[in-house]
């Protein structure tokens, strides 16, 4: 019997690695639902919707039904890429930019709603690994298994720093570890379906723990 998992957590815990781990292991399909909001935030960023000096939210709200967003996998081995309006802007979507502004456009009603929405269309085929932050409390209250991350701030940005740099990005420690405990902030503090472990979720600090350890862990 297929069950849905869904991870939740803090900004880069590692919960795509492990989501994608057990995916692969599993035979089951892996969803970052974070690309989604990302993709979202780089539409908005092209399209004169936000920048640093103003965010215009209605005109967000407005063209929502023009975005378009779709999953696709290459091949076996690699995670699905992300099509915004069918171009794949998988790469783009990790950059610190775009990270910087993912989480106001996550904090409207409207995104979410149009998001979680196709996040649960996603879902009804069983065999579903999807991570997020609202994924076992909003997306999937059903779901048969649900893993909340954390590790210390530092950390986490750690690895992502690590992660930028071997991408090419040229950036500097402090930007990704203040953008990180900004995301988080607006993350858990906005109205709607803020970041916070489901009931029933299993919480794993891993600040020390490896990538195989972890993946035993939540394999069990
Ligand atoms: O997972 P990732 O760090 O790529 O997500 C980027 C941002 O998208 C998060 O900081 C959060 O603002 C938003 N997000 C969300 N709900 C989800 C997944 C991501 O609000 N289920």
């Amino acid at each position: 019997r297929k069950i849905t998992i869904a991870i939740d957590g803090y900004s880069s815990t590692g919960k795509s690695t492990v989501a994608k781990q057990l995916a692969d292991y599993l035979g089951y399909v892996y969803v970052d639902s974070g690309a989604m909001y990302r993709a979202v935030a780089l539409y908005a960023m092209e399209n004169g919707i936000i920048s640093d000096t103003h965010f215009d939210k209605a005109k967000l709200i407005e063209t929502l039904p023009q975005i378009q967003l779709y999953f696709e996998k290459k091949n076996d081995w690699e995670k699905a890429h992300i099509f915004l309006n069918n171009r794949d802007v998988e790469n783009e979507i990790r950059n610190l930019e775009v990270s910087g502004f993912v989480s106001p456009i996550a904090a409207i009603p409207e995104v979410r709603a149009k998001l979680v929405a196709q996040q649960q269309e996603i879902g009804l085929k069983k065999g579903v690994v999807m991570d997020g932050r609202d994924i076992g409390t909003v997306v999937f209250p059903e779901a048969e298994l649900k893993i909340f991350m954390n590790a210390s701030a530092f950390q986490r940005a750690q690895r992502r720093y690590k992660e930028l740099v071997e991408k090419g990005e040229n950036i500097q420690f402090e930007a990704v570890l203040k953008n990180l405990e900004e995301r988080d902030h607006i993350d858990s503090t906005r109205k709607d379906s803020p970041l916070k472990k489901a009931e029933n979720a299993i919480e794993i600090n891993n600040s020390e723990m490896n990538i195989e350890d972890q993946f035993h862990m939540v394999l069990q």
